[in-house]
């Protein structure tokens, strides 16, 4: 039996907000389809405090900024980007084109084609989220996207400057300083100094997701990747210092992101419960975990690891770390979760800065129909076929027919003159 020793937000609240940021949102993308750069001038001043005679960070810019990071700053990135890299690269070699005789002489294939421009979101409203460029820049440039640029709000009236080298060092072709709704619908729809692009990427808080939603259509997204998730399954194998520890770390990236506990154990979920607050009293961005943990934490007792299971798919979270004896029961069981962290030896922060998987997720519950961010997102798997004379004949016979039988007559048509063109070169009609 499921039984909750502490429960997040309700629902109906969840969906109140919902509406508020879908109208907030469809209010700002209208603004910028109506007044391109005027609105995507004042929104920025507006959201972001942030005006400039250009967006655009020019190459004399980008040096300069880069310039002011310490040399081990420069290096960390760089270690980061080699395994995003070095893992894309090897996802990047397992896709394959394909092409096959599926009858004599019909040919048919698939070719992944690169999208030709992709503008990557690298969120920063409350943390510079350098991470987040290697995680889209750096990929769509492995995937072969040709024209790669990315957005980046400016924090607290600066340019990000880690930020900034980390978009530069991960290939992005244009750097602009701009946030929010305004950086994904400029990027989307253009305005007079800012090219559209055929796709857009990358996570974001609330407005942000929402944006790529109702743009979705115009351009390509992603996938939706909000306000982060975590969900931890442990049983009493587990260490509360380390559960506490992992809950709150990713409660901190705002007041609205959940986190959760499944376990079997009640007394770990009370140990876990009274490590939590002792944790809260000297984590340096308590303000924000503390207020992400009581109004949007969970604690939730199972009775057997088939429960925990069956709970962790309904609830389909962004990140998903088992701390049980046997993790890889969890790897071989679950279904819905957007990444997986198995055993304490790892946990969500070295997928998020550094380990090499990608960290731009799915989250509220489309973890249910999609995985995160990665080479393939960048690719359109696109047919082609050929067919000899003789098999054009052959299939023209079955293609005749079958577009009668659905009333489509100028289809049949270009059936029939294919059968009466090549017929004579059918071997056994
Ligand atoms: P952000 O860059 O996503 O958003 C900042 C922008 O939000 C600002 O530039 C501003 O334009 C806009 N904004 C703020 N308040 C607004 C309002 N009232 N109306 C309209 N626009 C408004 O940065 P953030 O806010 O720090 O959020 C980053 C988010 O990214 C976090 O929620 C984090 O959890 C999430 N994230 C998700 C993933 C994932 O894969 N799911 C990965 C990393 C980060």
């Amino acid at each position: 039996m499921v039984r909750f020793l502490k429960r997040g937000r309700s629902e109906t609240d969840i969906q109140e907000t919902d509406v508020k940021v879908k109208e907030i949102v469809q209010g700002i993308i209208k603004d910028i389809e109506e007044n391109g750069d005027a609105a995507v001038k004042a929104l920025a001043v507006k959201f972001d405090n942030w005006t400039a005679d250009s967006f655009r960070l020019s190459d004399e810019e980008i040096e300069n900024t880069i310039q002011s990071l310490s040399e081990q700053t420069i290096r960390d990135i760089k270690f980061a980007q080699a395994q995003v890299r070095n893992f894309a690269e090897k996802q990047r070699a397992a896709i394959t084109d394909i092409e096959v005789e599926t009858l004599p002489g019909v040919t048919l294939g698939h070719k992944n084609i690169p999208v030709n421009s992709v503008g990557c979101y690298v969120p920063g409203g409350r943390y510079p989220m350098v991470a987040s460029a290697h995680m889209s820049i750096l990929t769509a440039k492995v995937a072969g996207v040709k024209r790669v640029i990315g957005c980046t709000p400016p924090i607290k009236g600066q340019i990000p400057a880690a930020t900034v080298a980390a978009m530069h060092l991960a290939g992005a072709d244009e750097i602009y300083i701009l946030g929010g709704v305004q950086a994904m619908t400029a990027m989307a729809v253009g305005t007079d100094s800012i090219q559209p692009v055929d796709m857009i990427v990358g996570p974001g808080n609330a407005f942000v997701a929402e944006a790529k939603r109702q743009l979705f259509g115009k351009v390509g997204i992603d996938l939706l990747a909000g306000p982060t998730e975590t969900l931890i399954i442990a049983d009493d194998s587990a260490d509360a210092e380390i559960i506490a520890t992992d809950l709150l770390g990713q409660a901190e990236h705002g007041p609205t992101s959940p986190s959760a506990l499944i376990t079997t154990s009640e007394t770990l979920a009370q140990q876990t419960l009274d490590e939590i607050e002792r944790q809260l009293k000297v984590l340096p961005t308590a303000d924000v975990a503390g207020v992400a943990w009581q109004d949007c934490g969970s604690v939730i007792i199972v009775d057997s690891l088939e429960e925990a299971v069956t709970e962790a798919d309904k609830m389909a979270y962004e990140h998903v770390e088992v701390l049980t004896e046997d993790p890889d029961y969890f790897l071989e069981n679950l279904t819905n979760y957007g990444a997986l962290f198995l055993g304490p030896e790892t946990n969500v922060a070295y997928g998020d800065k550094v380990i090499g998987t990608n960290h731009t997720l799915p989250t509220k519950g489309a973890a249910r129909f999609t995985g995160g961010l990665w080479v393939g997102k960048y690719l359109k798997t696109c047919t082609y076929q050929k067919c000899t004379p003789e098999a054009s004949a052959m299939i023209g016979e079955y293609g005749s027919r079958l577009c009668e039988l659905e009333g489509f007559m100028g289809h049949k048509k270009q059936a029939d003159l294919r059968v009466s063109r090549y017929k004579k070169h059918m071997v056994n009609t």
